[in-house]
């Protein structure tokens, strides 16, 4: 048989609770560290308290309030440029219109004139 395969057992360790309450066990570890037990877990104490022991919400918060603030410029963005295309393409048109209004004159004056002649 193989000597010293068990690991050193600790009778009396404390495992602390980030809540605050210690625990007496018996462990292979010397000391434990805990985010929720029997005094401050949901189940036991009956309220819904919201579990955050990494800040995931505040995270999850900052992360949303930043894409929205993101969308919002974007959207003002878009309409911006909507605005401008729009600007852009009556200019377009109206150019346009006078380019053919031109045309269609030359070409009324061209037929009278051929006509007349
Ligand atoms: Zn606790």
């Amino acid at each position: 048989m193989k000597k010293e395969t068990h690991p050193k057992y600790y009778k009396d360790i404390q495992i602390t609770c980030s809540c605050g309450a210690v625990y007496i066990a018996g462990s292979t570890k010397e000391t434990l560290k805990t985010e929720l037990c029997s005094a401050c877990h949901p189940f036991y104490t009956g309220q819904s308290k919201l579990i955050d022991a990494a800040g995931r919400v505040d995270r999850f918060n900052a992360r949303r309030q930043a894409k929205t603030t993101l969308n919002q410029k974007l959207e003002e963005e878009k309409k911006e440029k909507k605005g401008k295309l729009i600007e852009e393409r009556l200019e377009h048109l109206v150019e346009e219109k006078k380019t053919t209004a031109v045309k269609t004159a030359k070409a009324k004056t061209k037929k009278t004139t051929t006509k007349k002649a």
